[in-house]
């Protein structure tokens, strides 16, 4: 495996946030060079702000921020008391029509931070007869329709009005809602691209786009079609990207393309992130002291709603199967699910219904369920920001979280290199009544992970073995025992990893 060189915290002007994916297939993807957009102002929300220009303003209550009243009132009804940091840092910026490139995680706020200036500047400059006037491009049906449930929301006072273009719906059905004419548009890229084949669309008077969980999008190579999409709209429009990662390296491209003279925004440097949430890894042997104990903690933590992620669709459908019982009610999201299964899967769980989801990551994208407070990884996800998002589900707006890893053998160096991502060291957690045979390396290299591989091992005590014939091998000798326990306290073990500063 590749070794993730280290982070540089110090964040130069006009470069975005710095940080790696990290792939299962041992290959660094940090090639996420962030864009070079020089005279970007870069501002966040631990460190001073570093660039010349001078800070935006920051306002700690919304009539600070300038907004219209009608959404004043709006934002009342909804309780909202103060602007989040990222609607702080975002809103100003965008009112004064600058284009932005917005780090933030989902369950930050990010969503009214773009809304609010987008709905501001629809009711200042009201024309009844334009094409669609505001876009916006996101991942997945279910974020599409949360982003919709919050635009009925903070548009209720207003003549705004906004439609899905997502698939899943009726074509037909669809077309004649984007004739009436809505103001802003809400879906995701693939739809779009069919509409406009259709020659259903105009974006030739769009005033404001915004491509929301831009790295998602992204990551799930839909570059070309945001491309498409973006080069339709009016080139005088305002463009803001939010994206909770700096995300993969085609982000730089996208940035480049699509944005104009961006200010950057990040609300959280990576190893910051998901500091609310208490981050815990059990090391294990095989798929069924997973299912074990994945059993075990479910019945025996602590929690209002919580998330299993699996890697495959296979496991999560056979994890399904095996958790379920009449004291243990669960959904099962993955890519082969209905579009009516999704909803009933997320409603359910968002009444109360239901409590825990077996899901993969693709299922549970742009997810915003409050009161998620555990996330369990029945298998180390495959990426060092696919970890942050679906630990990102738990500890939203200062709620407590709890995010725990299963690790095996085979996923330790991965699980080392997601914590020198993050900058973080996650406590080793040992289940007394599921206890296993492997308990992580016996020796581990400065950097957190195994020092030398087991084949390699195995081969020098072969070759040993033959070497000295008549001596009883140490691989024999050894055959059969378990490694040492860690030393356990309160069911915690003592990390054996050095710390890494
Ligand atoms: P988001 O990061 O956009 O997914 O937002 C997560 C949740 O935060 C949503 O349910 C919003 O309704 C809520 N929210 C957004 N802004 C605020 C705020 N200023 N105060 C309290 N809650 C908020």
């Amino acid at each position: 495996m590749t070794d993730i060189p280290e982070q540089d915290d110090t964040t130069i002007k006009g470069n975005g946030i710095k940080g790696n994916g990290i792939k299962d297939n041992g290959q660094d993807s940090s090639q996420a060079s962030a864009p070079d957009t020089a005279g970007d102002s870069v501002q966040d929300a631990t460190d001073t702000p570093i660039d010349t220009a001078p800070a935006a303003p920051t306002a700690t209550d919304f009539v600070a921020l300038q907004i219209h009243e009608r959404l004043l009132k709006a934002i009342e009804a909804e309780g909202f008391s103060a602007p989040t940091p990222v609607q702080q840092m975002a809103i100003p910026p965008a009112l004064a029509g600058h284009d932005l490139r917005v780090t933030a995680q989902t369950g930050s706020g990010k969503t009214a931070a773009f809304l609010l200036p987008m709905l501001q500047q629809l009711i200042a400059n009201p024309d009844y007869q334009a094409g669609t006037r505001a876009l916006i491009l996101l991942p997945t049906r279910e974020l599409a329709r949360q982003t919709l449930s919050q635009v009925e929301k903070l548009a209720r006072f207003t003549f705004i009005k906004a439609e899905l273009v997502t698939g899943g719906e009726d074509f037909k059905v669809q077309a004649a809602k984007i004739r009436k004419n809505p103001d802003i548009l809400i879906g995701t890229p693939g739809r779009f691209i069919e509409h406009l084949t259709a020659n259903n669309l105009d974006f030739s008077e769009l005033m404001m786009l915004v491509l929301d969980e831009a790295d998602r999008m992204l990551d799930m190579g839909l570059n070309e079609d945001v491309l498409r999409l973006a080069a339709l709209c009016n080139p005088a429009r305002q463009t803001l990207l939010f994206s909770a990662t700096p995300g993969p390296s085609s982000m730089a491209d996208v940035v480049a393309a699509v944005l104009r003279d961006p200010q950057e925004i990040r609300v959280n440097r990576v190893q910051d992130l998901n500091e609310k949430t208490r981050q815990q890894i059990i090391t294990v042997d095989d798929i069924a002291h997973r299912e074990r104990l994945t059993q075990w903690l479910l019945a025996n933590e602590t929690y209002d709603k919580a998330i299993v992620f699996t890697n495959t669709r296979e496991q999560a459908d056979r994890l399904g199967g095996y958790l379920r019982n009449p004291s243990m009610k669960l959904y099962v999201l993955h890519g082969e699910k209905d579009q009516k299964e999704r909803k009933q899967a997320l409603d359910r769980l968002r009444n109360g219904d239901i409590h825990v989801l077996v899901a993969t990551d693709v299922a549970a994208r742009g997810l915003d369920i409050s009161g998620l407070d555990l996330v369990i990884n029945f298998d180390m996800p495959r990426s060092g920001d696919e970890y942050l998002h679906r630990i990102g589900r738990t500890g939203r707006f200062g709620s407590e979280g709890l995010a725990i890893s299963l690790v095996a053998a085979h996923e330790w160096n991965l699980m080392s290199s997601i914590e020198r991502y993050l900058r973080q060291q996650f406590e080793q957690r040992l289940v007394a009544a599921h206890p296993g045979n492997y308990k992580g390396p016996k020796k581990l290299k400065s950097s957190g992970k195994a020092a030398g591989s087991k084949k390699k091992k195995l081969k020098k005590k072969v070759a040993a073995a033959k070497n000295a014939p008549g001596k009883k091998s140490a691989a024999k000798k050894s055959a059969g025992k378990k490694p040492a326990a860690p030393d356990l306290k309160g069911g915690f073990a003592t990390p054996k990893r050095k710390p890494t500063a």
